[in-house]
């Protein structure tokens, strides 16, 4: 194993993999900008090194700095985290180049898989069902809009260096192809600097199905089921689950199935993700593979028990899995509920500011990943995500009730979050029958502001 890692990353991830570096006894060294110089990753560390100014441009990308500081402090491997640089191939060769252990897959695996229109290509190729859609790029609107004639209407155009839900838009009329392909390739190119856009059916209704995989180097690639992650705000993740309401013990072994292939067809190693839509018929399809550690990979923990950082260390040591596919279990059922510093009444507008007071729910179940502390202030340089609640319990509706009890327990003073929204959810009846899809908050949304105003009405749990 390690004796010495440095982390790429800040905020409540870096705090999850020097938590599991501290258990397996490895030291760790953080990085941190200016902005952070009294951040929790920097305190828990064993060390610590300034690599620049706030701006993330400057500091948590600068791959030069970062490299730098993990060779001068004598680390062996880099662990990534989440965003920043956990998916840029070229960081994961200069990492080899340097003599350094990237702690995910190859450059080579990251490059095939983070061109999202290469990797569609790559799937149909190893059976795997994907969203009808362009073959490749679509060069401009004209080709787009040839294409989607050929896919029919509605469609969704896709950035292929996406990520975070930006470079994105769902078109319905032929009228507003060409304007929403010009829009969506702004966004593409101001986000990720590349304009490479293709093309999908939109499928209409679906949930987010994704399987999260772990795959080590001597050729082990398993999968640990589920997370549905449908409700979502500007197609990015608010709450998550597992298991799935949507999925029968076949679907899911299917599924699975093929998220392994999809790993198997890439040389995989660590852990990854293979994202899927399902339609409300049960035909799924693979939308993209993120190549890294998730946000929401701890309701696989919960339900698994198993500590998937530890695993990603093992792997990236040479050391095999410490389970089979056999051995793998979804116990009870698990909730993880994002907490952003953002206004969901304004658009879920992000609103950064002072932690003048913090108190974090406990107790049997419940479990919170993050890296605020009173006092804490909030950069508005980084992503508004300030907080993880997810727990676990035997049933669905034990798992519900005991998220209510959690957020409700949460104190946060000095900005809003949207956890009071998250509660809300909490008692929305198509919610509790487990019956939505990745629209559910945006049809419900006007209803869930007014409960902001009224309070809940009656619930209705007769669903287990
Ligand atoms: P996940 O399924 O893990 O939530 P996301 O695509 O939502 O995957 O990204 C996870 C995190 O990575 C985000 O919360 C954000 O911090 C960061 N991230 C991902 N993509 C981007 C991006 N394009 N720009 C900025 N941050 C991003
Ligand atoms: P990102 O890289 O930004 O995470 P994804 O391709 O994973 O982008 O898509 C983000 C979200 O957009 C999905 O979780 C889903 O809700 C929605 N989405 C993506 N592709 C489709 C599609 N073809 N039809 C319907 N919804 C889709
Ligand atoms: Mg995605």
């Amino acid at each position: 194993m390690f004796k010495r890692i440095l982390i790429a990353n800040r905020g409540e991830i870096a705090v999850r993999v020097i938590r599991a570096c501290l258990e397996l006894g490895i030291e760790t060294v953080a990085v941190y900008s200016q902005a952070d110089a009294q951040a929790l990753h920097v305190q828990l560390a064993t060390q610590a090194v300034c690599i620049g100014p706030a701006p993330a441009g400057q500091s948590y990308l600068n791959q030069a700095a970062i490299l730098t500081a993990a060779v001068e402090s004598g680390c062996e491997a880099i662990h990534p985290g989440y965003g920043f640089l956990s998916e840029n191939p070229d960081f994961a060769d200069l990492c080899q180049k340097a003599g350094l252990k990237f702690i995910g897959p190859s450059g080579a695996v990251i490059r095939k898989m983070g061109n999202k229109a290469a990797a569609r290509a790559l799937m149909q190729q190893a059976g795997v069902p994907v969203v009808p859609g362009s073959d490749g790029p679509v060069p401009d609107g004209k080709a787009a809009a040839r294409a989607a004639d050929r896919i029919g209407y509605p469609v969704l155009i896709k950035a292929s260096a996406g990520g975070g839900g930006r470079g994105m838009r769902r078109v319905y009329d032929p009228a507003d192809l060409e304007a929403s392909f010009a829009a969506a390739q702004a966004e593409a190119v101001a986000c990720f600097g590349n304009g490479e856009m293709y093309l999908e059916k939109l499928v209409l209704n679906p949930r987010h199905i994704e399987f999260q995989i772990m795959a080590d180097s001597q050729g082990n690639v398993v999968h640990l089921g589920e997370r549905d992650c449908s409700i979502q705000r500007k197609n990015q993740k608010l709450m998550e689950e597992s298991p799935s309401k949507a999925l029968t013990p076949a679907l899911r072994q299917v599924m699975g199935r093929a998220a392994v292939e999809a790993a198997r067809a890439c040389g995989y190693e660590g852990a990854g993700t293979v994202e899927f839509v399902l339609d409300p018929q049960g035909n799924y399809y693979f939308i993209e593979m993120n190549t890294r550690i998730q946000v929401e990979h701890p309701v696989t923990e919960m339900v698994t028990g198993l500590d998937l950082v530890r695993e990603q260390l093992r792997v990236a040591a040479g050391l095999p899995l410490s389970f089979t596919q056999d051995q793998v279990r979804q116990e009870g059922h698990a909730i993880e509920v994002r907490i952003n510093a953002e206004d969901p009444a304004r658009n879920f507008q992000p609103c950064p500011g002072m932690t003048e007071f913090v108190h974090f729910p406990g107790g049997c179940g419940v479990r919170v990943d993050s890296a605020l502390y009173n006092g804490a202030e909030l950069s508005p340089f980084y992503d508004s995500m300030v907080a993880k609640i997810i727990v676990q319990a035997p049933t669905r509706l034990m798992a519900i009730r005991r998220m209510r009890r959690a957020l409700e327990e949460f104190v946060l003073e000095g900005y809003s979050t949207g956890a009071d929204f998250a509660h809300l959810i909490l008692y929305h009846p198509d919610f509790l029958k487990g019956s939505y899809d990745t629209s559910f908050i945006e049809k419900n949304m006007s209803r869930l502001l007014e409960w902001t105003q009224t309070g809940v009405p009656g619930t209705r749990e007769e669903e287990e």
